[in-house]
């Protein structure tokens, strides 16, 4: 199934490393979100390298830009 869609998921499940704690976050189309404090223990999660935003590392779905095939912060 090589069908291109477009229709893109914003909505993410993002797990904090530490205490395993995770949240839905809705992504910004426009823009990375390279930090994100989890919510249960303050912890401030940054990209893994080789990873462009948090969503890529940390999410359940890597972000919009990632998803339209396009590299979002080089
Ligand atoms: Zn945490």
């Amino acid at each position: 199934m090589a069908t291109q869609t477009s229709e893109i998921t914003l909505l993410s499940t993002i797990t904090c490393p530490d205490c395993g704690h995770a949240a839905a976050e809705t992504m910004p189309t426009d823009a990375c979100q390279w930090f994100y404090e989890c919510k249960s223990c303050g912890t401030v999660m940054k990209p893994k390298p080789g990873d462009c935003c948090v969503y890529c590392s940390y999410g359940t779905v890597p972000c919009p830009p990632i998803q339209e095939g396009n590299s979002c912060c080089g």
